[in-house]
């Protein structure tokens, strides 16, 4: 992976002596965001920075055993303190988001804040609210940037359980466990990774092989009874109900993963899983091939994210976001590309 050796040694005076530093990353953290910000914040830690990790939102219960997790600051839950460390730091590290809306109210105090301000990030279409930005969108995760920008500042920290137990989470969660947006420079990282006394295959058992038994019975919910499949677009679409997240008691990181049984199938080219949650419609969407949901999601819904897998959201009702998708669907399919 090529770094911008010019961010990087502004990154590296910014860090030379001790610092009240904020780091920041997205509502609905997902392993990256997590694995990122924990992994970041160790090594700051290791050379002496006072960091404080902060999320607009809760983390899943599936990461509750990672090294650091107790100690995050959720906005949702603390927004005094947050607004108070945003207030007082010296330099704001945001991870794994492009934009200042992705965290919510925080955005306005990241906006108004005089610290210095960096972003890491790997997602298309990053927006200049930062004064050093390390973008790399071919990067398979914010962890495999951060695992770079380590083992350039220093070749050891990289060697620390701490650190590749984090930076192996984020890795394994935003590829799919290596099924997407994997690269020869990945493999290299993982090969450093498992030399270094990596335990992968606890941390899968941790992350993907702990769920609650309630998982698998929305999972047949979805599958069973809301999944509605139009052929002739290649378009496959789950939708939960209100009355769904009530009955099967859906929480923070409970629908993790549905999308991914949809882009089993042959006849789909690209999913859609739409959420009546509480407050908001969520849509996550996922693409095979050379389909973009990010332009979809970027023009229709609020969002953003990958050409394979992006998100947004809704501020009407689910029946309306149903109606939206079949009404633009039509206009972004591609003529179908022809195998040899
Ligand atoms: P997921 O579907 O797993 O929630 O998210 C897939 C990708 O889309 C992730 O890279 C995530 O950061 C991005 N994404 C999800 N929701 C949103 C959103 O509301 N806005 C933007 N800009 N990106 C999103
Ligand atoms: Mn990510």
């Amino acid at each position: 992976m090529i770094l911008d050796q010019n961010e990087l040694s502004v990154f590296s005076k910014l860090i030379s002596f001790p610092k009240d530093i904020v780091i920041v990353s997205h509502r609905n953290p997902d392993g990256d965001a997590i694995g990122s910000s924990l992994a970041i914040s160790a090594y700051l830690q290791s050379l002496s920075h006072r960091t404080h990790v902060i999320f607009p939102s809760e983390y899943p219960e599936v990461f509750e055993w990672m090294p650091g997790a107790k100690d995050i600051v959720v906005y949702d839950l603390q927004a005094q303190l947050t607004e108070d460390l945003i207030k007082n730091t010296e330099l704001i590290i945001c991870l794994d988001f492009n934009s200042l809306e992705r965290i919510d109210k925080m955005g306005l105090m990241v906006a108004a804040s005089t610290a210095q301000k960096m972003m890491i990030d790997h997602h298309l279409d990053p927006e200049p609210f930062t004064d050093i930005q390390i973008s790399v969108i071919e990067s398979s995760s914010t962890a495999e940037i951060i695992y770079e920008i380590l083992k350039s500042l220093s070749p050891n920290s990289v060697k620390n359980p701490i650190i590749l137990d984090c930076l192996y989470t984020g890795i394994v969660t935003d590829t799919g466990s290596f099924h997407h947006a994997t690269s020869e420079n990945l493999f290299r990282i993982m090969a450093e990774m498992k030399e270094a006394g990596l335990n992968d295959t606890l941390i899968q058992e941790l992350v993907h092989n702990s769920l609650p038994d309630k998982y698998l019975k929305l999972l047949g919910h979805c599958l069973y009874n809301r999944m509605e499949l139009i052929s002739e677009w290649n378009l496959g679409i789950i939708h939960l109900t209100r009355e769904d997240y009530r009955l099967f008691d859906i929480r923070r990181g409970d629908t993790e993963g549905i999308i991914n049984y949809l882009m089993m199938l042959k006849s789909v080219r690209v999913g859609i899983l739409i959420m009546n949650q509480p407050s908001i419609v969520k849509l996550s969407m996922r693409s095979k091939g050379s389909f973009s949901v990010q332009a979809i999601c970027k023009e229709h819904f609020n969002g953003g994210g990958h050409r394979n897998a992006s998100g947004g959201y809704w501020k009407k009702s689910l029946d309306e976001a149903i109606l939206k998708i079949k009404e633009v669907f039509p206009k972004y399919i591609a003529p179908v590309e022809i195998e040899n």
